[in-house]
């Protein structure tokens, strides 16, 4: 279980502050809505390290992690943007997902980017892909980390829904069959109800399980 307890948050240290509260079980998808600015990127810096808490605890199998660094942190992030590193190939980019020794050839790259649609563009360099390829790029990478926390913010921002649906199912899939514990966050209504076993709403600062 991941625990979001009584978590909270001001960046200025006055009452313009968060307070979140979630519970993910293992092999579950959290969606997590709200208007822009409710503080959705805020929660998953606080989840990865980024920032820290004022009070409450964020505990992955009644561990706390707040005392670890983001590097040690169990998280995998999904940006919204600027994930990709644009003067290396897509290979490499994806690779790196497997720590800065791995290879672009190495298989489980090739297979990752084989379920993301993109094996023709493996050598391809991350700055000629489209906006939709990279984020399908970055996904992969996300997704090859392994983590047992994995924060995806827009997934399926610049894709089709002919080309988000099987990566919705995939990603559902190994969240599933590797005991993740997922939050997603998306304005489209339709990825939290294909993927969502629950979903949480931030108003006012604070989350709110609906
Ligand atoms: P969301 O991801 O839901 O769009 P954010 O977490 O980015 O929302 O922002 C939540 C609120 O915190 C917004 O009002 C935003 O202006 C404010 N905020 C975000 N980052 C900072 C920062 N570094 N310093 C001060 N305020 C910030």
């Amino acid at each position: 279980m991941l625990e979001i307890d009584r978590l909270t948050f001001s960046y200025d240290g006055g009452d313009t502050g968060f307070a979140f509260d979630m519970r993910i079980g293992p092999g579950e998808i959290a969606g997590l809505v709200g208007p822009s600015g409710a503080g959705k990127s805020t929660l998953f810096d606080l989840i990865a390290g980024f920032l820290e808490p004022i009070s409450g605890d964020i505990a992955l199998s009644g561990r706390s992690i707040l005392g670890q660094p983001p590097e040690d942190r169990p998280v995998s992030i999904l940006f919204q943007s600027d994930n990709l590193f644009d003067h290396l190939s897509t290979g490499a980019n994806v690779a790196l997902g497997l720590g800065s020794a791995a290879r672009a050839t190495d298989e489980r790259v090739t297979e990752a980017l084989a379920q993301m649609g993109l094996s023709a563009m493996i050598g391809r360099r991350a700055a000629q892909l489209s906006g939709g390829q990279k984020q399908r790029v970055a996904l992969a990478r996300t997704l090859l980390r392994n983590r047992p926390v994995l924060l995806l913010d827009e997934p399926f921002t610049g894709l089709d829904n002919q080309t988000a649906a099987p990566i919705r199912d995939l990603v559902r899939h190994m969240v599933r069959a590797n005991n993740w514990h997922a939050i997603v966050v998306s304005h489209q209504s339709q990825d939290i109800e294909t993927m969502a076993d629950s979903t949480y709403r931030i108003e006012n600062g604070r989350t709110k399980l609906i």
